[in-house]
């Protein structure tokens, strides 16, 4: 069984939707994973804001266009009367539940429940159009099988045994739909992955079923060297392995939803990204395998505030670093990059809604600078330790430009470089003469 996740622009008008559909509906045994067509969950979160504010009359406003815009889309997808108005009554369905969240208490369960809406609508309309060509295909309920736990992981154990039941239930049935995204948490509710979870959803189902392969479809023909939005000549990369698509994917490069990887490594089930654009386009291949020598790709990471503390000592303590992580765990806010000296410790995170309790809890310990506005370029590759020269190569690039953080050696696949945000073109574009040229 093969799994192959479509995002939000691959079904998001109706001719996409019936490109998906002639994609998935050869007779390779496979589930598809759906994304909301693009701009619904966006929509979805701009509702629920007009809803916590109280702001009734937008709400109605913004959900009567999506509800607008819904039959537009199946008018034009749907060639008979009868499809056209089974999908109607379903868009209604949801809508109509969506309206009564504007008369009543809005709160958080009514939230979840909202942006899970994008994601059945996608999947109901795939699998009527399926359907309506004639093509055998079973919708399966995401919540009737994805689920986590208190710590808001995924519950494998429950998820594979819930969706093989599912499965089941349709023997001879070679194509399933489901949707990404959405999932049930450990008290039953709905809840959901996060935004950009579909990828997850993906890797969780091809891990829960042992899949042959999982199939991750954008806009784009896979990983590229360098970031296609900020410079010019980059190229696809044929093949990466989990660790070097899973820096990719944290540090920037938005084709791969960062958590995604680990589901899929722990299996060891290979990861396909494609391109609905270009569908014969091998696309980047990820595996357990390590292909080639040397860097393969740069991406950056926006956002990245840096802070350093200097301690009040002379030198460093031992314990002092214990008790500086404690404060950024204490206050549930991610380390990104790491550097140390003798006196003082530089580190980066990218979340900073409780910036003045971590900065004013460090204080504690020493002096606290704040850089906000910075960017991570993360250099990625197989780099092991005896060979030679890629730190120079990547610092050679960057001759130009003033690096504030370097990061080197935590991995084998990774050197991360803090620049100021508005260098990043610059480096990226210089990064990529230096070691991608004739490439
Ligand atoms: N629809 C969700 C979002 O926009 C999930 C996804 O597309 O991956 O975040
Ligand atoms: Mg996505």
């Amino acid at each position: 069984m093969r799994v192959m996740k479509f995002g939000g622009t691959s079904v998001g008008n109706p001719q996409r939707i019936e490109e998906v559909g002639r994609l998935v509906s050869d007779s390779t045994p496979k589930i598809v994973v759906l994304s909301a067509m693009s701009g619904t969950t966006n929509d979805l979160v701009a509702y629920s804001e007009y809803l916590y504010k109280k702001d009734h009359s937008k709400a109605k406003l913004l959900l009567e266009s999506m509800r607008n815009k819904y039959y537009q889309v199946a008018d034009e997808l749907f060639q008979s009367e009868e499809y056209r108005s089974h999908s109607h009554r379903m868009i209604d369905s949801h809508f109509d539940n969506l309206d009564e969240f504007n008369r009543d208490m809005f709160t958080q369960h009514e939230e979840k429940t909202t942006l899970a809406k994008g994601e059945m609508i996608s999947t109901a309309l795939m699998t009527y159009h399926l359907q309506e060509k004639g093509i055998t295909c079973a919708l399966l309920p995401a919540l009737n099988f994805m689920r986590i736990d208190k710590d808001q992981e995924p519950d494998n154990y429950y998820i594979r045994e819930n969706l093989q039941r599912e499965i089941s239930q349709y023997p001879g049935i070679n194509l399933f739909i489901t949707q990404g995204f959405i999932c049930r948490n450990a008290f039953g509710e709905i809840d959901n992955l996060k935004r950009g979870g579909s990828d997850y959803t993906a890797s969780i189902i091809g891990a829960a079923i042992e899949a042959e392969e999982i199939q991750i479809w954008t806009d784009i023909d896979g990983f590229h060297n360098n970031d296609p939005r900020f410079v010019k000549k980059t190229s696809r990369i044929d093949e990466l392995s989990f660790n070097e698509a899973a820096e990719l994917a944290y540090f920037g490069a938005k084709i791969l939803h960062p958590t995604s990887v680990r589901p899929a490594q722990d299996k060891n089930i290979p990861v396909r990204l494609k391109n609905t654009l270009d569908p014969d386009s091998p696309g980047t291949l990820i595996t357990g395998k390590v292909t080639g020598t040397g860097i393969k790709a740069v991406a950056a990471k926006d956002g990245i505030t840096a802070i350093r503390i200097k301690s009040d000592r002379m030198l460093l303590a031992f314990g002092f670093l214990r008790k500086v992580f404690e404060i950024f765990e204490s206050h549930r806010t991610s380390i990104d990059m790491i550097a140390t000296s003798e006196v003082s410790v530089s580190m980066t995170i990218d979340q900073t809604d409780r910036m003045n309790e971590i900065v004013s809890d460090l204080e504690n310990y020493g002096t606290v600078e704040v850089v906000p506005d910075q960017t991570i370029i993360c250099v990625v590759g197989d780099m092991i330790g005896e060979s030679r020269g890629m730190a120079v190569q990547a610092l050679e690039a960057l001759r130009q430009i003033p690096v504030r953080m370097i990061s080197y050696g935590s991995s084998n696949n990774n050197i991360s470089l803090l620049i100021k945000g508005s260098d990043k073109i610059e480096a990226l574009n210089s990064l990529s003469n230096h070691l991608f040229q004739g490439r």
